[in-house]
């Protein structure tokens, strides 16, 4: 199965460009869609989950014309929105049930075994009669991708779902997702660039509506390798730098300044090479684009 975007462009009332011809192909297994906020991925995610309307543009899910034929899209979609809400008062079992139910799955059997087993894999099972209202962040996101993984789905789409979680709760979710069958093309919208390395096999960088690169994050690193350079500077340093060097991002470091700059042979001043990573490809490819767009 294969999700083919081509050309997708969105501008809201406000004037605002959310999605600039985006042409994508996502194949089946774990797809990282990375961006900052505001970059449009949720704009993306709901066009693709039926839930808004593109100005121009196609999304073919295999044959099915996605945009066409929603009511067709729902039945084989898994969606955790951005935001999830639950009812407060009603179990995570009941209201699996409850969703199942909405789903399709009428034979009352198949029903019961599918909510349990979705129970058991997000390992809520011993949970399962707790009211929704009282479970943890992490707990409510096990139990958004239980009710997304419904039904089979072969299109799950999760938008920002480790936003707000300690890292051990954002460890369990990431492995509950990387169980999801391999025949089902699942998109992970993050603006966590470990979210994708830990995770994906594919992934696009999109940044204010526009498709910055597609592509293995393993052969995206390569493409930026000899290119990154770093130095500890101090704070107030940073400014300099940045009128001086092309600055792709600046971190901290036990209350230091680390800067990572972006030159094709060695800028001298003290900075060193350092092996890229995906944050590296990832603050580049907006950097370029930024000074691509400022030419
Ligand atoms: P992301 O999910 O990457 O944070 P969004 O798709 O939510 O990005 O937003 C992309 C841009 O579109 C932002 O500038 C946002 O403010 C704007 N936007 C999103 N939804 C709407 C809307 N319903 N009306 C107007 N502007 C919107």
């Amino acid at each position: 199965m294969e999700l083919k975007i081509e050309n997708l462009s969105k501008t809201y009332s406000n004037g605002v460009k959310a999605l600039n011809g985006v042409t994508l192909k996502i194949s089946s297994g774990m797809f990282g869609l990375l961006g900052p906020n505001g970059a449009g991925k949720s704009s993306l995610m709901r066009t693709i989950a039926t839930l808004q309307d593109a100005d121009t543009g196609t999304v073919f899910l295999g044959d099915l014309d996605v945009l066409k034929n929603k009511k067709e899209v729902r039945k084989i979609l898994g969606y955790l929105p951005q935001e999830f809400g639950v009812y407060p008062k009603v179990t995570a079992q009941e209201m699996l049930e409850h969703l199942a139910m909405l789903k399709g799955i009428t034979n009352s059997k198949e029903r019961k075994e599918s909510v349990k087993n979705l129970l058991q894999q997000t390992n809520l099972f011993d949970a399962r009669k707790r009211k929704l209202g009282t479970f943890s962040g992490g707990m409510k996101q096990r139990f958004g991708i239980a009710q997304a993984l419904l039904g089979n789905p072969k299109l799950v789409i999760v938008d920002e779902p480790t936003a707000g979680l300690d890292p051990a709760e954002r460890n369990r979710f990431l492995n509950l997702l990387s169980e999801i069958g391999e025949n089902v093309v699942v998109i992970l919208s993050t603006h966590i660039v470990e979210d994708v390395s830990d995770l994906c096999s594919n992934m696009a960088i999109i940044y204010k509506g526009n498709l910055l690169l597609t592509g293995d994050p393993v052969k995206s690193i390569d493409s930026v390798k000899g290119l990154i350079w770093q130095k500890t500077i101090d704070k107030h340093e940073l400014a300099n730098y940045q009128t001086k060097y092309n600055v792709i991002y600046s971190r901290l470091f036990a209350g230091r300044t680390i800067i990572h700059v972006s030159a094709a042979g060695n800028p001298g001043d003290g900075f060193e090479q350092v092996p890229p990573d995906l944050k590296d490809v990832y603050f580049h490819s907006i950097m370029a684009h930024l000074n691509n767009t400022a030419a």
